[in-house]
């Protein structure tokens, strides 16, 4: 069974607690980090001299445990390569909307171990699970140079609700002395992990859940993601009905409109009887069809995207009165799909 293991802010905590250090030493380092944006211990000066030393030699020069080792940027996008302990590395999506608002895509595990057709990640394997601390680093980093966090998508590399750490992760997030973020500013995207889903709706009513459906046929559904297999499709609408019914809150259909696989009329009739049948109609659902991105490794590589399929399809759900949406291909020419940038990395080192 994975551990949920301490998180940094615990550990120094802790450190502080056991060196008798008053209460309020705790209150300015956060304070250091989170409001005034420092990194590194020793530049804290509101600490005394000999405790800035001994939390160097604990915790290292700096309060972040993840190195950006690589940045591709296009007018709205940046994406970060970050190196973490064992010689691995994971990417972090910033997204910059027109009107100022940022929002953050990260990763909670490096790879990812259930090989879903069309996903880059899937590709690479499961490395393991991040730490809650890698989780939230990626975060910090940003935070620290300045930029204002609005939204946290767990939607890059890996399945965030197999990684039991990602809990700690939203503690950390939305804990009032840390980075004190809204529940309702988070999003966790899932496969279908249904105990996990169950854990959110118990413990995490306010964060977003995205269930990425894919197909509506149970069977093609298996093929495009062997999760299907152990969490068949129609128990986890069940489950997800149940998280609508206790939480009130919307729940996110992702749809990647893969050419000839499950872009036709006969999947978007599906996808409306599937979703008009469930908790008030299906009315506390929203689909977000998402248009594929040609991924340089994946297991499969499909078509180019038919415009005309992806319009025909969205009016099939719209005129059944379901919510849905058409996302754009925020991203697309630097490689944001999750996956590319590790893989185009490890490409560019091996020559
Ligand atoms: Fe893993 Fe998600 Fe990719 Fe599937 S889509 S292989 S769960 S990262």
């Amino acid at each position: 069974m994975q551990l949920r293991q301490k998180n940094k802010y615990r550990r120094i905590e802790e450190f502080l607690r056991e060196r008798n250090c008053p209460n309020f030493r705790m209150k300015q380092l956060l304070n250091a980090i989170f409001k005034e944006r420092i990194d590194k211990f020793n530049d804290m000066n509101v600490l005394p001299k000999s405790l800035r030393e001994l939390l160097v030699k604990e915790f290292g020069e700096t309060i972040l445990d993840v190195v950006p080792l690589k940045e591709q940027h296009s007018e709205q996008v940046t994406k970060v390569l970050f190196g973490i302990s064992g010689d691995e590395k994971i990417e972090t999506v910033n997204m910059k909307y027109r009107a100022g608002w940022e929002s953050f895509c990260i990763s909670s595990q490096c790879g990812c171990s259930f090989g879903c057709k069309f996903c880059a990640t899937g590709d690479i394997g499961l490395k393991r699970n991040l730490t809650s601390d890698e989780m939230t680093d990626q975060i910090l980093h940003f935070h620290l140079l300045g930029h204002s966090i609005d939204s946290i998508s767990f939607m890059g590399m890996g399945e965030a609700l197999s990684n039991v750490q990602v809990f700690d992760a939203l503690d950390v997030l939305t804990d009032p002395t840390l980075f004190a973020l809204s529940p309702r500013r988070i999003s966790i995207s899932t496969i279908g992990i249904i105990p996990s889903i169950k854990k959110m709706t118990q413990n995490y009513p306010q964060v977003n859940l995205t269930f990425s459906l894919h197909s509506p046929f149970n069977e093609q559904r298996s093929k495009l993601m062997p999760i299907n297999i152990r969490y068949p499709l129609l128990d986890v609408l069940d489950t997800l009905d149940e998280h609508i019914r206790i939480t009130s809150r919307k729940v996110y259909i992702a749809y990647i409109m893969l050419p000839g696989v499950n872009d036709s009329i006969n999947h978007a009739k599906k996808v409306v009887s599937l979703l008009k049948g469930r908790y008030k109609s299906g009315s506390l659902y929203h689909v977000n069809l998402i248009r594929y991105n040609r991924t340089v490794r994946s297991p499969f590589r499909f078509a180019e995207v038919d415009e005309s399929r992806v319009v025909h399809f969205y009016k099939e759900l719209k005129a059944s009165g379901l919510n849905v949406t058409i996302r754009s291909q925020f991203g697309m020419d630097i490689d944001a799909a999750c996956g590319q940038l590790y893989a185009n990395y490890q490409e560019s080192n091996k020559q």
